[in-house]
């Protein structure tokens, strides 16, 4: 079992899952949704999101052109609480772990993204020993990677989220819904219902952009 800062063991409820984070940053009530309520629904983008992730969903450990590659390595922090897995992490030649989270997409930058990846760079550090000053988001469409830096500000933003992630999932509170640019992407409308218990009026205004043709991009 994890042990927190003060020695104690992390029980079950309090362990923080590093995909939390992601949701978290995204839109708190998309997170409390998903792990609070166990809401889960599919749209185009998770289901291309499952396709990408089904790559490397299986356990592996293989070398590549002189690096070892693990697939689908578990991850946890006992000093945050934080569990998780990571899609890919190459070990460099001496010893330091560079994780590479894919995503489905072309690339472009993701403050969310970017999050989930400093989770799991600090989870490997805890776990093997070794700084990790930076990782990859492998965007699938385009096959490009796109390097984060693990900065201290991208660090301290890990431990905030974390904290309040974990109060949130506590609290089993739904927050209010922004209802704002990020509804339309999420696969968690119908569930969620925003424009309604938002009261903001612009229900008409969705329903009309179900006749657009959007681009993820
Ligand atoms: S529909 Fe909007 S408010 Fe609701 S979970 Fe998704 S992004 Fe958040």
């Amino acid at each position: 079992m994890s042990t927190n800062p003060s020695g104690g063991e992390w029980d079950e409820a309090s362990l923080v899952p590093i995909s939390a984070l992601q949701h978290f940053a995204y839109c708190p009530r998309q997170c409390a949704l998903i792990h609070v309520e166990q809401v889960f629904d599919e749209n185009l983008y998770t289901l291309r999101g499952r396709a990408v992730h089904r790559l490397v969903d299986e356990p592996e450990s293989r070398l590549e052109r002189g690096v070892r590659v693990e697939r689908a390595l578990p991850l946890f922090s006992p000093r945050l609480g934080l569990v998780g897995k990571a899609d890919v992490v190459e070990f460099l030649s001496d010893g330091t772990p560079y994780p590479v989270e894919y995503k489905h997409g072309r690339r472009r930058p993701s403050d969310h993204d970017d999050l989930q990846l400093a989770a799991q760079a600090l989870c490997l550090e805890e776990m093997t020993g070794k700084p990790v000053p930076a990782g990859a988001i492998f965007h699938h469409s385009s096959r490009r990677r796109r390097e984060v830096t693990i900065t201290p500000a991208l660090r301290g933003r890990v431990e905030q989220a974390t904290d309040e992630v974990r109060r949130m999932l506590q609290a089993k509170k739904l927050p209010r819904p922004p209802a704002d640019e990020r509804c339309r992407h999420c696969s968690l409308l119908d569930a969620c219902q925003p424009y309604l218990v938002a009261g903001t009026g612009t229900l008409h205004v969705q329903l009309g952009d179900l006749f657009e043709v959007e681009d993820e991009g």
